[in-house]
């Protein structure tokens, strides 16, 4: 999947926007922190407990990593890597 050729951070409603040149997504600031997919947050899933963020959690930095987005939360976690492919699924998911 190609890279977007906008990441805008609208911290002010919490959403990560994603724009190609045919496509623009937006997404849930505390969604996102939800659907982490680092080890920790896995394991936690994988142990039946829910990975919940405050609504009010933000996007604070976002790091590339060629084949998608490392994002860093308010609430210090940082460890979720965010390829295009997934954040286009979340999207999908998120709209139906
Ligand atoms: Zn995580």
């Amino acid at each position: 999947m190609q890279p977007p050729e906008r990441i805008d951070n609208d911290v002010t409603h919490g959403q990560l926007q994603l724009g190609w040149a045919h496509a623009a997504i937006a997404l849930d600031h505390a969604a996102l922190r939800e659907a982490c997919r680092c080890a920790e947050c896995q394991f936690k899933r994988h142990h039946g407990t829910p990975v919940s963020a405050p609504a009010d959690v933000r996007i604070t930095a976002i790091e590339p990593v060629g084949y998608g987005v490392q994002l860093i939360f308010s609430d210090g976690h940082a460890r979720g890597i965010y390829p295009w492919a997934y954040l286009a699924e979340l999207a999908a998911i998120a709209t139906g």
